[in-house]
């Protein structure tokens, strides 16, 4: 490819809009321009990488039994009601009528449609494993799009679906998929992790877990072990407890804490550390009450919370909710002697309590008393109050000991780039998606999903990789892997030379742009690193002098000389063998 000819339209300054660096650096080095709100155009250079991310995605898939195929993007409405997914999946989801007025979805997702071509197509055992998946856009109507291809409206992304007979054969091609993952992701040159994750809006009661490409800017924080292969995102970290020193129960009594409500005040009015307080934070959810007891130190993870209840709804009670259920103005509530019921509405609502673990080994904590200016002390898990269920409820701290093998957990961002998910029959029972086993007996197709964001994926990889002079391409996900730029190009020598050099390196398959613009040394080099060509070649006046052309590596930021006859041969075997090393 002629520089000249190449549409990559680059900019010198940073537009305005972009926050994040992949935005920025997309935008300035022209592999994308803005259509609408998280919309893009993805332009020669963008192309091409999104090519390279999805054949190595396509090879992986088809590896391991995949069979490629096309689903709609344009869902009709009735399947979404039939999974029941219509009414509950909200603003995101893009809805459209058509000239007769029949409502239909943009696909965000596609569980409902291949379910419902799986359910008329397959009906025996013996036709499964089934693993079946698309390279396509899809779509989700974000409040606020932003940061460029991170949280667009529309970006490419693979979903894979997996059916089979039961949760044996679907534990198995949930491992062939996460194995599968893991070369995809090392084959783009990225570093992640596949870290343990929160099931989420999808549903399904089975494993996931999400492959994190790590990057200052990931939107997600990460606990990970360095000892073990222990790994998951903030919100689903397992905590151990912590115990604190032992003391003998003293006698429960009453302090009086005038207008003394959050943790700093009655920390500072007491005199004591934040860990001797028992924290009570009640929620409303569409089962009652929830309330949930930690300790004053700690953080609730409200995801761990909510999936143990079960709830789609969780929100903290309002004031009055309150002092319904405490008597006492908010920042007064204890577990102690609260009631098991409460009228709101003249409804009779069940109050259902739920005690960290660590809350159990507090000795002589303090708690609100369920009156107004009052808290009580040498408050005693057992002896005091109880719970209908004890668990682990708080957020991991950086430094707590790894819950597999105790070294001290580190914290890094991450991008998730993919996910993979048991979904178990929630689909295929919504959907009557049924097979007949080796007895004859219907039974419920086992699914998985599994997706990889590639125009996410193309982003993330920038986020990882760049300087202050753009963007520093993994070899395997570059657009090109070489750019020969003669520093004149009105020097017919140097063109020669440049022409030959661009010419070898096509012939042995290696990408090259010939940079045969009218322009000054200085700016094609800033265009070149902007880009990220993986290695530049550069031939001027003192060069051909001495029969060499100067070997600039991108990553390295090292230039040297070499022979201007091997050079291409070269070059072209250290990219293969650099290729070659990531296929493992
Ligand atoms: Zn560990």
């Amino acid at each position: 490819m002629k520089a000249s000819q190449l549409l990559s339209p680059t900019l010198r300054e940073t537009p305005a809009e972009a926050e994040v660096i992949s935005h920025q650096l997309l935008l300035r080095a022209g592999f994308i321009r803005k259509a609408a709100a998280g919309v893009y155009t993805y332009l020669p250079l963008a192309q091409r990488v999104l090519r390279k991310i999805s054949d190595i995605v396509r090879q992986e898939m088809d590896r391991e039994g995949g069979q490629e195929i096309t689903l709609p993007i344009i869902q009709p409405a009735e399947l979404w009601m039939e999974s029941g997914r219509w009414n509950v999946y909200g603003d995101e989801l893009f809805r459209l009528k058509d000239r007769h007025g029949r409502d239909f979805a943009l696909g965000p997702t596609h569980e409902e449609i291949i379910t419902d071509l799986v359910r008329g197509e397959i009906h025996s055992y013996k036709q499964l494993p089934l693993l079946l998946y698309q390279i396509a856009n899809k779509y989700r109507d974000e409040r606020r799009p932003r940061f460029g291809l991170m949280r667009g409206r529309e970006f490419i992304m693979k979903d894979l679906y997996s059916f089979d007979r039961d949760e044996e054969g679907l534990a198995n091609t949930y491992k062939k998929m996460y194995d599968a993952y893991t070369r995809v992701f090392t084959r783009c040159g990225l570093k992640f992790r596949p870290v343990e994750a929160d099931a989420g809006a999808i549903g399904g009661k089975g494993g996931t877990h999400e492959f994190m490409v790590i990057a200052e800017s990931g939107e997600a924080a990460i606990v990970y072990c360095d000892d073990c292969d222990y790994a998951a995102n903030v919100e689903k970290a397992e905590a151990k407890p912590q115990s604190l020193a032992e003391e003998a129960a003293a006698e429960l009594a009453e302090v009086k804490t005038p207008g003394v409500k959050t943790i700093e005040e009655l920390t500072k009015f007491l005199g004591i550390e934040s860990d001797r307080l028992i924290k009570t934070l009640i929620y409303q959810t569409e089962k009652g009450l929830v309330v949930a007891v930690i300790r004053g130190d700690r953080q609730l993870n409200e995801i761990k919370l909510q999936n143990l209840v079960d709830t789609v709804q969780l929100h903290l009670a309002d004031d009055g909710v309150v002092r319904l259920l405490t008597g006492a103005e908010v920042g007064f509530a204890g577990p102690v002697q609260l009631p098991a019921t409460v009228c709101i509405d003249g409804q009779q609502v069940q109050v259902q309590v739920i005690v960290d673990e660590e809350v159990t080994l507090v000795a002589n904590g303090i708690t609100g008393a369920n009156k107004t200016d009052i808290h009580l002390k040498n408050v005693n898990y057992g002896r005091d109050f109880g719970a209908h269920q004890v668990t682990d409820l708080r957020m991991v701290e950086p430094g707590e000991p790894c819950p597999r093998c105790g070294s001290p957990l580190r914290w890094a961002r991450g991008i998730e780039v993919g996910q993979v998910f048991k979904l178990g029959t929630k689909y295929s029972k919504a959907l009557n998606a049924n097979i007949l086993d080796e007895n004859g007996k219907s039974r419920e197709m086992v699914m998985g999903c599994y997706g990889i964001g590639v125009s996410r994926t193309m982003a993330s990889a920038i986020e990882q990789n760049y300087d202050e002079n753009g963007i520093i391409w993994p070899v395997s996900i570059a657009p090109f892997h070489v750019i020969v730029v003669p520093v004149s190009a009105k020097d017919d020598t140097q063109m020669q030379a440049a022409e030959k050099i661009y010419g070898q390196l096509r012939e042995m398959g290696i990408e090259v742009v010939l940079d045969d613009r009218n322009e000054r040394p200085g700016v094609k080099f800033k265009d070149a690193d902007l880009i990220g060509f993986p290695y530049r070649l550069t031939i001027g006046p003192k060069t051909l002098a001495e029969d060499k052309v100067e070997v600039f590596n991108r990553r390295t930021g090292q230039s040297s000389l070499e022979d201007i006859e091997t050079v291409a041969k070269n070059i072209a075997e250290l990219i293969k063998r650099e290729l070659d090393q990531l296929v493992g």
